[in-house]
């Protein structure tokens, strides 16, 4: 595993919020973290098949073109009885003429269950894949998982997304439900940090 011995790495999204995110999470590191926006980066198409393919698909183009390297995630929702659905299209399935409507995705994600009969299996499991990429073409791939079931109706109104239908296995509260503290101590995304940070910062 290769170590990130730098002092600056970009972060390969448009996304404020994960910005902070990262940059809080690495802020014990000492490592100065700039974004797409700060190089004037346009966004890749993501036409990969995997959260990795299109985590890698960000993280390298980033990485090519500042000449630093780079770190990407991509994330979303995977249904067992929908097999994997709606997985890379997550953020899609939310999609309007008028910008995103999670309560449109959510009750499709429930439409699409209730189709297969009462009977079928609630399971599915949240994603989150970080990939570490360096200018000259090598990379490491840290997927974060967290399973648990799908209810419905929605229940809680914490959190963002899918997390109002999603409680996570060992417990029996939604995501919507949980505070922002718990949720980002147990979540797929913590789960892909962790691995990121014991296997390249420590
Ligand atoms: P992306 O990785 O930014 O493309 O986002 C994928 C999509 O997955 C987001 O738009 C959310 O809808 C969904 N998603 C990812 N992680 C979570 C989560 O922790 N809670 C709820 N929804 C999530």
């Amino acid at each position: 595993m290769r170590k990130f011995t730098g002092d600056q790495l970009v972060v390969a999204t448009h996304n404020k919020g994960k910005l902070e995110e990262i940059s809080a999470l690495l802020a014990p590191f000492g490592v100065k973290i700039s974004s797409n926006d700060d190089h004037g980066l346009p966004e890749p198409v993501e036409d990969g098949q995997t959260f990795i393919d299109n985590a890698r698909i960000k993280a390298h183009a980033a990485a090519k073109a500042t000449g630093l390297p780079a770190l990407a995630d991509d994330s979303g929702l995977s249904v067992d009885a929908l097999d994997g659905a709606p997985g890379i299209y997550t953020a899609d399935w939310a999609e309007t003429p008028n910008g995103r409507d999670f309560p449109m995705a959510m009750k499709k994600v429930e439409d699409a269950l209730a189709a297969k009969g009462a009977e079928v299996s609630r399971k599915a499991q949240f994603n989150c894949t970080l990939v570490l990429a360096w200018p000259d073409g090598h990379d490491e791939v840290f997927p974060g998982i967290m399973p648990g079931q799908l209810v419905w109706p929605m229940r809680g109104s914490e959190g963002h997304g899918y997390d109002p239908v999603f409680q996570p296995d060992g417990y029996d509260i939604t995501f919507g439900e949980m505070d922002r503290w718990e949720k980002n101590k147990i979540s797929h995304r913590a789960d892909a940090f962790a691995k990121l940070v014991s296997g390249c910062f420590e």
